[in-house]
C-alpha cells in the first residue's frame, strides 16, 4: 500500500467541516453532461464508484445493500407486481433488482441523463447485469417530471432512485406536493411508492423528516426505514408510501416467501433484514413524530 501522500483523493464533502476521503486507484471517466458533473472512479476499498456532482451514488462493494433495500420491501408488500416505474436509477441496478422478480411484466425506467446511463453500461455493467437488454425493460431518457405529466399508465410499484434534491440538482423539481400527487395518480389501487430518502443519521436527518412529513399529506402509511451504507459513510434512509399497507408490519415469513420467488440470490435482504431495516431507533421515531417544515 503506497503511503497516503502518493494517492489522489476523491473527497466527498458532507458539510463545511465534514469530509470522507476515498483514495483513487483509477479514473475511468470524468466530465460534465448537460445536467451534472459525472465521475466513474475505482477505489481500493469500495471498487468502482459512480459520483454525481460530488456525491457518491453507489459503489461496487455495497451497491446491493442500497438497491435491494430500495426495491424489495415495496415489491414484497404488494400483491400485484406486473407494472413498475423507476424514476432516475441511471446505473441500472434498480432495474436489475426489479427484473429479478418474475411477476414483473414491464419495468419502465426514466432517467434524465443519457450519459449516466451510457457510462453505466460501459463502465459499470456489473450494476445492470444485462437488465437494460431484458425485453421487459423500457428505458426512457427524459425528465421524470415531463414523463409524469404526460404518462397515463398505472403502476403497481413506483420507485424513485433520484439524486438528492439539492437546489442545483436536476431532481430538485421532483420533491413537492404537486409531484407527489402526480406519482400517487399513477399508482394502481393498493400500489406502493418507495423512494431513496436521504440520510437518517442522528446529526443529519432533517431532509429525511421533511420528505416524510410532506408525503404523509398524500399517503395513509409513510414508513421510514434505513441501513448503514459504508460507501456513503452514513445511515441511508428510504420511505415506503401506501394507502393500503404498513410495510413495517410485514412478517419475515411473508418477506422470505417473496424472496424465494426472485431470480438468483439476495445479498442483503430477507425476512430478518426487513425487520432490522424497519426497526427505527428512538431518536428517529421522535424526530419523525415532530411537526416541522414540508416541501
Ligand atoms: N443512489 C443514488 C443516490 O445516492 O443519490 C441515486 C442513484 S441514480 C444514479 C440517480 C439518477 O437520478 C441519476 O442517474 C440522475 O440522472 C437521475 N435524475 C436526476 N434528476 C432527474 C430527473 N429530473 N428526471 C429523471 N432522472 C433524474
Amino acid at each position: 500500500m503506497p503511503k497516503t501522500e502518493h494517492w489522489s483523493w476523491y473527497v466527498e464533502q458532507f458539510a463545511p467541516t465534514e469530509q470522507h476521503h476515498h483514495a483513487i486507484a483509477n479514473v475511468l471517466f470524468s466530465g460534465r453532461s448537460q445536467y451534472q458533473q459525472i465521475a466513474v472512479i475505482e477505489t481500493p476499498i469500495f471498487g468502482k464508484m459512480l459520483v454525481l456532482d460530488g456525491d457518491t451514488q453507489s459503489s461496487a462493494r455495497d451497491e446491493r445493500v442500497y438497491h435491494e433495500s430500495l426495491v424489495h420491501p415495496a415489491l414484497a408488500g404488494v400483491s400485484e407486481r406486473a407494472e413498475v416505474l423507476i424514476l432516475g436509477g441511471g446505473e441500472g441496478a434498480t432495474l436489475r433488482e426489479t427484473l429479478r422478480c418474475p411477476d414483473v411484466k414491464r419495468c419502465t425506467m426514466v432517467d434524465i441523463d443519457g450519459l449516466v446511463v451510457e457510462l453505466s453500461k460501459r463502465y459499470l455493467p456489473e450494476w445492470s447485469e444485462g437488465a437494460f437488454e431484458d425485453p421487459r425493460a423500457r428505458v426512457v431518457i427524459g425528465d421524470a417530471l415531463a414523463f409524469l405529466s404526460e404518462d397515463r399508465d398505472r403502476y403497481d410499484v413506483i420507485v424513485s432512485d433520484l439524486t438528492e434534491p439539492f437546489p442545483d440538482s436536476p431532481s430538485h423539481t421532483l420533491f413537492n406536493d404537486r409531484v407527489f400527487s402526480m406519482i400517487k395518480a399513477r399508482l394502481a389501487p393498493g400500489g406502493t411508492y418507495a423512494l431513496q430518502a436521504s440520510t437518517a443519521s442522528v446529526h443529519n436527518a432533517a431532509l429525511h423528516c421533511k420528505m416524510a412529513r410532506t408525503l404523509r399529506k398524500h399517503f395513509a402509511f409513510v414508513t421510514s426505514y434505513f441501513t448503514h451504507v459504508p460507501a456513503f459513510d452514513t445511515d441511508w434512509a428510504f420511505l415506503a408510501c401506501s394507502d393500503r399497507v404498513d410495510l413495517s408490519a410485514l412478517e419475515p415469513a411473508a418477506v422470505d416467501a417473496y424472496c424465494a420467488r426472485l431470480r438468483g440470490e439476495n445479498f442483503f435482504y430477507d425476512g430478518i433484514t426487513h425487520r432490522r431495516l424497519f426497526s427505527l431507533p428512538r431518536y428517529l421515531r421522535r424526530m419523525l413524530a415532530q411537526s416541522g417544515d414540508t416541501f
